[in-house]
């Protein structure tokens, strides 16, 4: 049973990225503004995410640890946002399962802050631990007990890569968030609570500065904010193509193309633009359940999304160019 539950974690935190993503939007879940994260070896040897959210109970600390223990579906509200977040409810275990992991965290309400430890899948009773406030998780020798995942690792600056990315796609999407990262013992992104579009121009560069196109659009259910490269940027955007429905980092053929086609179709450009692009919609019209670590989405009426986002780039365009 045990070794089952390894193995499922295995393929659930694939590598490090997905263990850090899935901490990440723990703390935002839990209402922090400030959220910093230290790796080393590109998270392979450690994973620390410290935030300043709601903190959990002494009472639920175990409780975290366990499978299906998710506390985020108590109201209709929260059920739609797990919907669009696509919450599974295991993420802490699964970690926990294949690493050594120590949970510290101080309730709003509580004097001191308690802490936890997993030791390879056995939960610890509750210490009493020093914390000002929120949450600290730090996860050690990630897969020391799963050796067919640990071979399949890459290298620690690929890792560290992968784990970068992550931290940028939910560093954009949550602007107001204060957020710091660190690579063995080095900074590598300090980012103050700002604006989307400063936000966007300190993770991507230069194409979001001042003539970045802005864009916000809302048609029925359907609203497209954030921006697109300047047309006058000439390099091409490749690696700063971001697009997010209800607040997650999703790839989708039909929006990467509706956006091609409009920079093509109004400034006669055919070229891969940079953006950052914020899609909100009624959770019905998308199934984000495709697949639960991919970043891939299911459009109820793909067609539509396509329409709209070609309308919104185009006029935006035009503006530019007329
Ligand atoms: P899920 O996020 O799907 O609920 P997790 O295994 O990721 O499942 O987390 C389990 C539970 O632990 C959460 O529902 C939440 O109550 C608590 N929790 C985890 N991380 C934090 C955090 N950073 N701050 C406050 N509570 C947390
Ligand atoms: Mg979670």
């Amino acid at each position: 049973d045990h070794l089952i539950n390894q193995i499922a974690a295995g393929e659930v935190v694939e590598r490090p990225a997905s263990a850090l993503k899935e901490l990440l939007e723990n703390s935002l879940d839990a209402g922090a503004t400030s959220i910093s994260v230290d790796l080393a070896e590109g998270g392979s040897k450690l994973i620390r995410v410290a935030d300043d959210g709601c903190g959990i109970a002494k009472d639920e600390l175990a409780l975290a640890l366990a499978r299906h223990a998710t506390s985020k579906i108590s109201s209709l509200e929260d059920l739609q946002r797990v919907r669009s977040l696509g919450f599974r409810g295991e993420g802490l275990a699964s970690l926990a399962s294949i690493s050594d992991l120590v949970l510290t965290s101080r309730a709003h309400d509580a004097s001191h802050a308690w802490r936890v430890e997993a030791d390879n899948g056995r939960i610890g009773e509750p210490e009493p631990a020093s914390l000002t406030t929120g949450t600290v998780i730090e996860a050690r020798d990630l897969y020391f007990n799963v050796p067919a995942r640990r071979k399949f690792l890459k290298t620690p600056a690929t890792e560290f890569a992968h784990c970068e990315e992550a931290f940028k796609r939910i560093a954009l999407s949550n602007p107001a968030v204060q957020w710091t990262l660190s690579h063995n013992g080095r900074a590598q992104w300090r980012l103050a609570p700002q604006s989307a579009q400063a936000r966007a121009a300190a993770l991507l560069g230069d194409a979001f500065g001042e003539n970045a196109l802005a864009i916000d659009e809302t048609a029925a259910t359907l609203r497209l904010s954030g921006f697109a490269g300047s047309p006058t940027e000439s390099r091409a955007g490749r690696d700063a193509q971001y697009f997010f429905v209800n607040g997650r980092f999703v790839r989708d053929k039909v929006v990467a193309h509706a956006i091609r086609e409009a920079y093509r179709d109004v400034l006669h450009l055919d070229r891969q633009p940079a953006y950052a692009l914020y899609l909100e919609l009624d959770p019905e019209a998308v199934d984000v359940n495709v697949h639960p670590t991919k970043t891939e989405v299911r459009f109820r009426d793909s067609q539509a999304i396509y329409r709209f986002v070609f309308h919104c780039l185009s006029k935006a365009l035009a503006s530019t160019s007329a």
